[in-house]
């Protein structure tokens, strides 16, 4: 299995990148009863090689740059084996695995500007990772810590994201029993950042109102564009109101480690909390999420229970206070950061920040490739990783129509995996340039073929055109 999927990995560019599982293998998935007897592990490894492998997303291919997926790497690969091997539960006590995560945690802090003393968890992902922060933001109001008994119905809190928001965010806010009207949207400026005066009049007219404001969330790159916004104004406006400043930076934190995007950047590091992701940019295998809270004991104020069951000790397996199951909403928890650990100390940052840097020039390249070719159009300022265009063509009613088959017939051919968003009201093919193997050839077959189909599809509109022409003649 091992040198197998090492060989998988390695050839994984010359498959496709994604193909459409035939029916009958989500018939037999769907009609597979609950096993009484148990299985050879080879009859079962044979069932994994030809029916789920050759169906998976498709994301550790160099074509793959649809929504925001990490490309993965053997050794992340191997360290999830190990990882499973030891089967660690670092919900808490005494043990070198936790002492692994504290490692990471601390090595995170270092890289984003946090505090030595900052304190963190690794998660799921970012949607988690910013449950746990807006959670722990609501904690932090005045009398907060009252509203873990209480809950927060009582107070009229309200919180501020730009329009451009990750759906966690407003996720969150429902989950945190705050309802997503308490959640304001806060419109975008005219290069796709949060509009600052439109941010602090919502702040004046809901403290108005009697609302008690409590947070603003910023995105350093955000899922459509890639824009950043001003984490520094932000982070003033925050101290001047008396509010938590967090910051989403699932992907786009990263950038901290390329020199040349890292000042994009300036005002994470004055954030009270971060949520980012290393199974994107970083290329650790999913899932590696990862929260950082600034103060030292504002995490655990918000999440730490006490409990006869898992009472702490000054020796012995219980020892080790503080656990990890007091900064978040798990309990029992794998052992993430061995795989975050073998990137972070196998890659080190520099080569991290390496990827960061070439994705965005691959990014620019598609960018101007775009530019240059008269049936195309840019549809947003490409600050990152992420490039918006569109196919614009003449005598064609809906273009919205033909770049979503478009992006779909790129999708079912294998051959390029993007997807597509919204900007300014139209629909967008997305590129987004994550996986440590895309190259600029890889951009260059994503265009070609884009363009091929584009030929195909325009001739065959006409010739119905032609024909429907012909009947009624
Ligand atoms: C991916 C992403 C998220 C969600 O992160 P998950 O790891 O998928 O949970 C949140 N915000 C932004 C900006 C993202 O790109």
């Amino acid at each position: 299995m091992l040198d197998e999927m090492l060989e998988n990995i390695r050839h994984v560019s010359q498959g496709p990148v994604w193909q459409p599982m035939p029916a009958p293998v989500r018939e037999a998935f769907k009609a597979a009863p609950l096993p009484a007897t148990g299985q050879e592990l080879g009859a079962l490894y044979e069932q994994f090689t030809r029916y789920v492998q050759p169906y998976a997303v498709g994301n550790r291919h160099p074509r793959f740059m649809g929504w925001v997926h990490g490309g993965g790497t053997a050794q992340g690969m191997l360290a999830e084996m190990l990882a499973a091997g030891l089967n660690a539960n670092l919900g808490g006590r005494d043990h070198a695995p936790v002492e692994v995560e504290r490692m990471v945690i601390r090595w995170a802090a270092d890289m984003f500007g946090f505090p030595s003393d900052a304190t963190g968890v690794l998660v799921t992902g970012s949607s988690m990772a910013n449950f746990i922060a807006i959670t722990t933001a609501t904690r932090h109001v005045p009398d907060g810590q009252n509203l873990r008994q209480q809950g927060v119905g009582a107070r009229k809190l309200v919180g501020y994201a730009a329009q451009s928001a990750h759906g966690c965010v407003a996720r969150a806010f429902d989950l945190a029993g705050l309802g997503e009207q308490a959640l304001r949207r806060v419109p975008l400026d005219t290069a796709f950042r949060m509009d600052m005066v439109a941010l602090e009049r919502m702040i004046a007219q809901d403290r108005a109102a009697g609302l008690e404001p409590f947070l603003i969330v910023g995105t350093a790159g955000t899922v459509d564009t890639g824009s950043i916004d001003p984490l520094n104004a932000l982070a003033d406006l925050a101290e001047r109101e008396g509010l938590w400043f967090h910051v989403d930076g699932a992907f786009g934190a990263l950038a901290v480690l390329a020199p040349e995007f890292a000042p994009l950047l300036a005002g994470l590091e004055r954030a009270d909390s971060l949520a980012f992701d290393f199974h994107k940019w970083a290329q650790v295998p999913y899932d590696a999420g990862c929260v950082l809270v600034r103060e030292p004991g504002v995490q655990a104020a918000a999440f730490a229970q006490s409990l006869a069951y898992l009472s702490r000790e000054d020796r012995g397996v219980a020892a080790g206070a503080p656990w990890f199951c007091d900064l978040g909403p798990d309990l029992s928890r794998g052992f993430r950061a061995l795989k975050v650990w073998f990137a972070l100390a196998g890659f080190g940052t520099q080569k991290l920040g390496q990827v960061v840097t070439d994705s965005c020039a691959v990014a620019q390249n598609l960018a101007r490739r775009v530019q240059a070719t008269p049936r195309m159009e840019l549809l947003a300022p490409v600050t990152l990783n992420i490039v918006c265009f569109r196919v614009v063509v003449p005598d064609v009613d809906d273009l919205d129509e033909l770049n979503g088959e478009l992006v779909k017939d790129l999708q079912v051919s294998g051959i390029v995996v993007p997807s597509t968003t919204r900007i300014g009201g139209v629909l967008a093919i997305r590129a987004a340039i994550v996986n440590h193997r895309t190259t600029e050839a890889d951009v260059d077959i994503l265009l070609n073929t884009l363009e091929s189909f584009l030929d195909v599809r325009l001739a065959h509109s006409q010739m119905i055109k032609a024909m429907a022409g012909g009947v009624a003649g």
